[in-house]
């Protein structure tokens, strides 16, 4: 194989063969290409994106390049949820256990923060003690003993997508709907999967902002998982502003334990309580998702979920005391309250310069080895359409220093834009229902 020779192909908007995508991406698994010429080609695919046959060719390598989990020994369908990453999105720590005390298995296999956007994994590792790194042998003895595990990728699965994943993320390619799909479907194939429900996200803080790119990601992801025999739903959710309030790993944690307390932010609630509706209906512990989001309902006002959380922190090492008492994270040593600096109406709060603020603080990594804080981050209660006075507080700052707080401050004054008059229409939290069969918008669900 020549390798420049395939990256011209791309390059000047050719189709490569199955086996040459195959003989590309296998090379650079084995360590045989080397990282810049890997970028440039993802560069390519970037502007000329994949065929389907190229698409299906690249999933099969990224899905075979490691193990493929079978989980025969878990009972039932088995249920997963996967989100094309936000700011303040922490509703896998919800979903998970919430889904998992109605009887249903989720084996949930997370990332950590890419760019702007958090990760499961260091959310959940703001908890002390919280073990990510369970072994396959592991995650399967506690799915089948508890119904639940969440875990980072190991080594074993879809290693490929692992090494694409961190070099997309510095070279300016995370942004292509056929890496994106394949990257996550390959991942989600091959942690043992029988169905998946994906949150795609739109809107200012998404890696793709408008609503028909994210249809087509959410239509490209099904149609992969259709290849494999796995049923799919994806939701389209708001991401024009953060979800929730909190922005950072433990607080986002706190916010989640809040939320299974039936205390949380109504729209963490609201996506939450709707994906759960999708994942019980595909799993058939109910008739249809309306009756899913009922049970969800319920579990999170009864006290079950939050008992399963417990159960699950404990059972992966943690410290099961946060959910009655979060004070148990991690917490910042500098606290700092943003002010309205006039009267007016909140329109708008910009969910990507906030993410990319929360990285500056400590909360995301700027090189791949970077270690994060857990404790930073911010705590948003102005949202768009909101009415505030000059002085009152919309925001605060969780910072390591004085100086980091200052410039976290400035960071949310930018992004909270208050003025007088109504504000722009917010985009609806939740917009649309894509399943094989087609496109229905959210009001129109049942
Ligand atoms: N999440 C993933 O797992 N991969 C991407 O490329 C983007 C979001």
């Amino acid at each position: 194989m020549i390798a420049y020779r395939l990256i011209q192909k791309k390059r000047d908007g050719a189709e490569l063969s199955t086996a040459e995508i195959d003989e590309l991406f296998r090379a650079y698994a084995e360590g045989r290409l080397p990282d810049y010429q890997m970028a440039a080609f993802l560069m390519a695919v970037y502007f000329r994106g994949l065929s389907a046959r190229e698409l299906a060719a690249l999933v099969d390598v990224m899905l075979h390049s490691g193990a493929v989990v079978r989980l025969d020994d878990s009972p039932g369908v088995k249920v997963d949820k996967h989100s094309t990453g936000g700011v303040g999105d922490k509703v896998s720590l919800v979903l998970a256990p919430l889904v998992a005390s109605l009887g249903v298995t989720v084996p949930m296999m997370s990332g950590r923060g890419l760019g702007h956007t958090g990760g499961t994994l260091d959310k959940l590792e703001a908890i002390p003690g919280f073990r990510t790194d369970l072994t396959l042998a592991e995650y399967r003895a506690q799915l089948a003993r508890l119904g639940c595990a969440m875990i980072g990728q190991t080594d074993e699965v879809a290693p490929l997508d692992r090494r694409l994943y961190a070099l997309r993320d510095v070279t300016g390619t995370v942004e292509s709907i056929p890496l994106i799909a394949s990257s996550i479907m390959s991942k989600k194939l091959a942690e043992g999967i029988d169905a998946l429900v994906l949150d795609v996200k739109r809107g200012g803080g998404a890696f793709l902002p408008e609503l028909d790119l994210a249809l087509e990601l959410a239509r490209t992801m099904i149609e992969i998982g259709r290849a494999y025999g796995r049923e799919v739903v994806a939701l389209v959710t708001a991401m024009d502003r953060p979800l929730g309030h909190a922005v950072g790993n433990a607080l986002e944690t706190e916010e989640a334990i809040l939320t299974l307390r039936g205390e949380g932010p109504r729209d963490l609630r609201t996506v939450t309580v709707a994906l759960a509706g999708e994942m019980l209906a595909l799993a058939g512990a109910v008739e249809s998702p309306a009756a899913g989001r009922v049970a969800a309902g319920a579990a999170l006002d009864d006290g079950r979920a939050l008992a399963f959380m417990a159960r699950l922190i404990d059972a992966q090492g943690g410290n099961p005391a946060v959910v009655e008492d979060p004070a148990v994270l991690p917490q910042a040593p500098v606290r700092r309250v943003v002010e309205a600096p006039g009267d007016g109406v909140v329109v708008a709060v910009d969910a990507r310069r906030i993410g990319w603020a929360a990285v500056e603080l400590g909360a995301g990594r700027t090189r791949l080895d970077a270690r994060i804080d857990p404790a930073v981050g911010f705590h948003v209660t102005a949202k768009p359409g909101t009415v505030v006075a000059r002085g009152e507080p919309i925001a605060s700052v969780h910072a390591a220093t004085a100086a980091d707080a200052e410039r976290g401050a400035a960071a949310l004054r930018e992004a909270i834009r208050i003025a007088d008059g109504a504000a722009p229409a917010a985009l609806p939290l939740l917009s649309h229902r894509i399943t094989h069969a087609g496109i229905e918008e959210w009001t129109a669900v049942g």
